[in-house]
């Protein structure tokens, strides 16, 4: 996969090359590039911005500007990300779909944001989607680049060494938050580990884990228990 990012910060995508994705990077598996919005600039104060038509706070980034950048960045078929508090909210299912892409392009606004007729632009000519990280209000769209490009790069196939750990993942497949995890030492500052963790046990323990993983739901997220499809829970999930 392609991930291009333009921002006025491209210092601020530097963790992109830690971690696991710094390895896919190293790998060959994603293909990262970090733009700085003011390469494609025209004046001697490279600016990015400007004030708002009708009045109010703040700057605008310019339209003209962010089109030169865009026109060069992005590739036939490929999606812009635009990061925005007022775009559809990320999830694991955007982050899934996502991954499926060949090339992504993230538009990391600041200030008052970029000037709208840039995604209604690049909308009409390929496909464009604003996307919130959730409801407050970041200074800039680089900390939603991160975000979305982690969130997607363990999805790829090989960035995650045991792809075992992307199935019982909280917001994956069952639809649940993940049970609580445990290792050793068995007990520690007096709290010990479910006993049925030590027992070899497999089945208790899946039960188990499914249990907590209902109870856990319920109790911190009762919209996504809501959201279940009843027909996919067995007797014993009803009971819990
Ligand atoms: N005036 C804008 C509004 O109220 O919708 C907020 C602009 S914000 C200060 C600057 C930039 O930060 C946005 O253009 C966007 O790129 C990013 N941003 C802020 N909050 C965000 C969020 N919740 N999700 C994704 N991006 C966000």
């Amino acid at each position: 996969m392609r991930v291009d990012v333009v921002s006025i910060f491209p210092e601020y995508l530097a963790p992109l090359e830690l971690s696991l994705v710094g390895k896919a990077r190293t790998a060959g598996l994603l293909d990262l590039q970090v733009h700085d919005l003011r390469t494609w600039t025209d004046d001697r104060h490279r600016t990015v911005d400007d004030t708002p038509f009708g009045g109010g706070a703040g700057m605008v980034m310019r339209p003209d500007v962010w089109g030169r950048a865009l026109d060069d960045v992005l590739t036939p078929g490929a999606h812009l990300i635009v990061p925005s508090p007022a775009g559809a909210p990320f999830t694991q299912r955007t982050a899934e779909a996502l991954a499926t892409e060949q090339h992504l392009v993230v538009a990391c606004g600041r200030y008052e944001g970029i000037d709208a007729r840039v995604a209604e632009h690049y909308a009409a000519r390929g496909r464009v989607t604003e996307l919130s990280l959730g409801d407050y209000v970041l200074n800039g769209g680089e900390v939603a680049a991160l975000v979305v490009v982690e969130a997607v790069a363990r999805l790829l196939p090989g960035v995650v060494g045991n792809p075992e750990s992307l199935v019982e993942e909280s917001h994956g497949a069952a639809g649940l938050l993940e049970y609580p995890v445990y290792t050793k030492p068995a007990t520690w500052q007096g709290h010990a580990v479910p006993d049925v963790l030590l027992s070899g046990h497999h089945a208790r323990i899946e039960r188990w884990r499914r249990d907590e993983a209902l109870r856990r739901t319920a109790a911190r997220r009762p919209d996504l228990l809501a959201a279940l499809d009843v027909a996919a829970l067995d007797r014993h999930d009803r009971a819990v």
